[in-house]
């Protein structure tokens, strides 16, 4: 079995932002040369996402839309965490809720997605340097 590892890393110049990651994890999967086995995708920070979903703006301005609905931002007065000096206590419940990582089949050397699938980085506390974690594992 082979196994292959590599991190994509990301600064966001916004607090919050959806980015297509599927091309970087397909050029993974090339750099892996794995034709039959698992691709993990995973955010390695607590306040992003990796999730897979529609490529269509308008869900992405949804979805903001609700996770502020569900956390909002301001005011950074009501999240406990924000008592620790931090400002991202919303960034950590939106995460929860968008999840941590995604695992896609890979069959005949290619991401076996359903119908418009895609995967996304989800970042909710950007404007610094984070991580997502890329593991492979087949032959
Ligand atoms: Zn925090």
């Amino acid at each position: 079995m082979k196994s292959f590892r590599k991190e994509l890393w990301f600064d966001i110049p916004s607090r919050r932002a959806f980015i297509n990651i599927t091309p970087q994890v397909n050029e993974c999967l090339r750099e892996s040369g794995i034709k039959e086995g698992l691709a993990l995708v995973n955010a390695m920070h607590i306040t992003a996402s990796v999730f897979i979903n529609d490529n269509e703006s308008g869900l992405h301005l949804d979805y903001d839309v609700w996770l502020e609905k569900l956390a909002p931002h301001e005011p950074i007065s009501q999240y406990q965490h924000n008592r620790t000096g931090e400002d991202n206590g919303d960034a950590h419940l939106k995460r929860q809720v968008m999840g941590r990582e995604v695992v896609v089949a890979v069959t005949g050397g290619n991401l076996d997605f359903g119908t418009w699938e895609q995967i996304f980085y989800g970042e909710f506390d950007g404007r610094r340097r984070k991580r997502v974690l890329v593991k492979i594992i087949g032959d």
